[in-house]
């Protein structure tokens, strides 16, 4: 039986370490600010908004609510963003996604500025990550590598395949991975004998979003799993991408869902938040 790579616990500890990083700057007079925009009623996005705003004032950063009717225009948007890029209260500009059809997400992604880019969604931020030289991550792909520098593993030389070749996920962690010297696959919809892929792999890393479609069976013995998928099955049952309990027979560490990657996107969007801050901080006195 393999082992638990606990995301509550690793996440406690980063914003244990989070909090202590405020209250240092905090004494230097500046405290971390969030702007969390949210536009429209999406009631998953109202629940992510509200647990982003908790986990802020938890760790003592300032966070700053907007809440836009879901019929707001683009340039009302962009109006929004361009003030919060001026606001010397704010570190960190976060929009929750998806955003309504009238509004095109990727201009307003790219016009916050790429020093207040929390999620690390920026083009500037996204090819920065590309050329090796990162300054914000995406939280999620973030959190997984924190994940996996808990297990001890050396990436260098290991082979990896990320099953999701989305922005958000998929990509950015196939370079994070890259980054500390795997050899990575990536995987999508139209990739052939995903099977035969996943079994090579010392790592997996699903975010496909398809419930329990990566077979335990195909988990190479030894493997580490992480699994970013969340799928609702019935009514109150979450489940990963990665059939779990098979796989965590043959798997050395695996993630669980829920408790695993779930909890470590808002720690890393706290980290960057603060990163965001200190860099503020520096410039100011620079
Ligand atoms: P997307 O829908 O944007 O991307 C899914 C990817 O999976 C695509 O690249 C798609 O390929 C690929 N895919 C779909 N079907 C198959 C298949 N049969 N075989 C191989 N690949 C396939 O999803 P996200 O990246 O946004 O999210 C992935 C999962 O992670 C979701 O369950 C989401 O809820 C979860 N998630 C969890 C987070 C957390 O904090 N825990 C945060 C973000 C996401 P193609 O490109 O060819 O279409």
């Amino acid at each position: 039986m393999s082992k638990l790579i606990d995301g509550k616990a690793i996440a406690a500890k980063i914003r244990a370490e989070i909090a202590a990083g405020v209250t240092t700057l905090r004494a230097t007079g500046v405290t971390p600010g969030l702007a969390v925009v949210l536009v429209g009623d999406d009631p998953a996005s109202q629940v992510y908004v509200s647990m982003k705003e908790k986990a802020c004032r938890d760790v003592g950063i300032f966070s700053d609510e907007y809440k836009l009717p879901a019929e707001t225009s683009e340039a009302e948007l962009l109006a929004l963003i361009d003030q919060l890029n001026h606001d010397p209260k704010i570190h960190g500009i976060l929009v929750q996604l998806p955003l309504p059809k009238q509004i095109d997400a990727d201009k307003v992604l790219e016009a916050i500025s790429p020093l207040k880019d929390a999620d690390g969604f920026h083009p500037y931020n996204v090819g920065r990550l590309a050329i090796g030289k990162p300054t914000f991550r995406p939280c999620t792909p973030y959190g997984v590598m924190v994940m996996l520098q808990e297990t001890g593993l050396d990436l260098a030389g290991k082979e990896v395949v990320v099953v999701g070749r989305s922005n958000i996920v998929g990509k950015p962690v196939a370079l994070m991975c890259l980054q500390q010297n795997a050899t990575v696959t990536i995987c999508h919809s139209k990739t052939r004998d995903l099977a035969a892929k996943v079994r090579a792999a010392d790592v997996v890393i699903a975010a496909v979003g398809r419930p329990e479609m990566i077979k335990g069976d195909w988990i190479k013995e030894g493997a580490v799993v992480i699994d970013v998928g969340v799928n609702r099955v019935g009514e109150k049952k979450l489940v990963g991408d990665v059939e779990f309990a098979a796989a965590a027979e043959r798997a050395a560490a695996i993630t669980p869902v829920p408790g695993g990657v779930g909890p470590m996107t808002i720690t890393m969007l706290l980290y960057n938040t603060l990163e965001a801050a200190k860099r503020f901080a520096s410039r100011a006195t620079a």
